[in-house]
């Protein structure tokens, strides 16, 4: 058998290469995953009540890439949705990120009213405030307010997924969830914010949807290396793992999820609640929430963080820190080496905390230079 590329992972990376190569260019792809579906850790499929569930966890899309947008929307329809987070602090539900609104659910009036004042004159109406530079507040009581945030929203449940404390971990993993001086009370503010009306793993499907693309599933490439001629590689997995851990294994986040269904139509009043003080999960997504089904029952997914163990659990999330980079820099370096009959992208090949919008900006971007250079 011989094919023009080989793809490595069919998630948001390699199916996005994968039509792109084959709807563009009319070369033939073997898109392959070791998993028994396409779609990556954003697969979705009804469970045994019917309820549309997540299976590597709670997935919402949002964007402010117009070119990332309209690419998407040739193969998935939409249903506007803007997720809501609360955090449990002190027995309250308040909103997360935290903003003016939480302020004012956790002190008296007065106080708040004080403290909203000062936010306003130090950064001005809605701007977003990483945690870390607010503690550097030359305000004395900003800096007691940072303080508390930190101390109550960020300092546990980070340790709690990362066994690290937020100044051990770059600055943009916590400043993903900076304090907002806003009433807003949205998780995210991008322009586009939606989910796939049918689902994530239809929108693959149709991505998928052409006469040059092979799917095979339930196959790591190391088992048909050597029996596929291909021109080019694509390779979307963990970069350590494609160089054989030549240079040590790179440390990931990996995560149990409890899913419960229950018989109750509503478990929670948003989303996801967020425990960032209490219990050994770190939140509770609802998923009826995120697709808009409408059914007597529903299930909710738990999320335990774990340790990375390779063969016993996924490699979820690169850990971003100085030390990883460099780390993974070396395998960057060997990915030079291959001259372009490999190449690396995705969360996992790159090394990066991307968002869907940003795997598949990546991907489109990774497509557009092999363009230039064809
Ligand atoms: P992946 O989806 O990880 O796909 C890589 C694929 O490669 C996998 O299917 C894997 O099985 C396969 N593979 C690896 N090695 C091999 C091999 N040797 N042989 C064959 N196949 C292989 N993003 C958002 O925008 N919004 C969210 O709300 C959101 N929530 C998230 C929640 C969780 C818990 C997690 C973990 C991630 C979340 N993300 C979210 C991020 C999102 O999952 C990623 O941005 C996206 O899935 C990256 O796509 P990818 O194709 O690069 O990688
Ligand atoms: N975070 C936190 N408390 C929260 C929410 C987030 O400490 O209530 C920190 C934590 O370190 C987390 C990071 O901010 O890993 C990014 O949060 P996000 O919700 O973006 O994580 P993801 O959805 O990618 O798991």
């Amino acid at each position: 058998m011989h094919v023009n590329w080989v793809i490595v992972g069919a998630g948001f990376t390699g199916c996005t290469l994968a039509e792109r190569i084959a709807t563009q260019w009319n070369q033939k792809v073997l898109l392959l995953d070791r998993r028994s579906h396409v779609g990556g850790n954003a697969y979705d499929h009804y469970n045994e009540h019917g309820v549309l569930v997540h299976r590597y966890g709670p997935h919402i899309f949002h964007t402010n890439s117009r070119k990332v947008w309209e690419y998407l929307s040739q193969f998935t329809e939409w249903r506007p949705y803007y997720h809501h987070v609360l955090g449990v602090v002190d027995g309250k539900q308040i909103p997360v990120p935290f903003n003016l609104n939480s302020l004012y659910a956790l002190f008296p009036a007065r106080y708040a009213g004080k403290l909203e004042e000062q936010l306003l004159a130090a950064y001005g109406y809605g701007v977003k405030v990483p945690i870390l530079k607010m503690r550097e507040s030359e305000n004395s009581d900003l800096r007691w307010l940072a303080g508390y945030i930190y101390e109550n929203i960020f300092l546990h449940y980070t340790r709690k997924q990362w066994e690290l404390d937020p100044d051990q971990l770059d600055p943009g993993v916590t400043g993903r969830v900076p304090v907002y001086i806003s009433r807003d009370d949205r998780y995210f503010q991008d322009t586009w914010q939606s989910m796939p009306s049918e689902g994530y793993t239809a929108l693959f499907q149709r991505m998928l949807n052409h006469k040059n693309i092979r799917v095979l599933l339930n196959t790591d490439w190391r088992e048909i290396d050597g029996e596929i001629r291909y021109d080019r590689m694509i390779y979307t997995g963990p970069i350590d793992t494609y160089f054989q851990y030549a240079h040590g294994a790179l440390p990931y986040r990996s995560l149990r999820f409890d899913f419960r269904t229950i018989d109750n139509e509503w478990h929670q009043n948003v989303g996801t609640v967020n425990y960032p003080n209490e219990h050994d999960f770190t939140r509770i997504t609802e998923q009826k929430y995120l697709t808009g089904q409408t059914l007597p029952k529903s299930t909710i997914v738990v999320e335990y963080p774990q340790a990375y163990k390779l063969g016993e659990n996924e490699p979820y999330y690169p850990v971003p820190r100085p030390d990883n980079r460099e780390h993974y820099e070396k395998y960057l370096r060997e990915a030079s080496s291959l001259g372009g009959k490999v190449l690396f992208a995705g969360r996992l090949a790159d090394y990066k905390y991307y968002n869907m919008d940003q795997a598949v900006a990546r991907a489109l971007k990774l497509f557009e230079d092999e363009a230039a250079d064809r």
